[in-house]
């Protein structure tokens, strides 16, 4: 989609810190991180929101949270722990509306969740 941010990312029209890529997945660093890892997980194609999933979809969102987990196991916070979150809509705070699963680790975080 030619107006949302985060395709414009994977076509890379906007610069992005990329710590993973494949023919379906892009990894990169959240630009305004809230822990000392904080990483955005997302399909390359565009899906807005989590309720827009499909049966075709399960596939995509599974390799989503796969690699989040190989993500974390890699830069070493798999053993002390990390958070996995989506946010859907306006009150779990969705600003971009493609489908990214946030990754966070690296200090104790609170539950639950503000
Ligand atoms: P959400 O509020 O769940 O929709 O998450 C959107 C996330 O995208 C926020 O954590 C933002 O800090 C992050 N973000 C916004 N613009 C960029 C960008 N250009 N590069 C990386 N992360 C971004
Ligand atoms: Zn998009």
């Amino acid at each position: 989609m030619a107006d949302c941010l985060f395709c414009r990312i994977v076509n890379r029209e906007i610069p992005a810190s990329i710590v993973y890529e494949d023919e379906r997945v892009l990894a990169f660093n959240d630009i305004n991180p809230q822990a000392p890892l904080h990483a955005l997980v997302i399909p390359k194609r565009h899906i807005e929101r989590l309720t827009d999933l499909t049966p075709d979809d399960d596939a995509i969102v599974g390799e989503l949270a796969r690699r989040a987990a190989a993500i974390a196991s890699a830069k070493g916070y798999a053993d002390g722990g990390f958070r996995t979150v989506f946010n859907t809509n306006a009150d779990a705070g969705q600003t971009v509306f493609h489908v990214h699963l946030h990754l966070l680790a690296g200090r104790r975080l609170g539950w639950p969740p503000g």
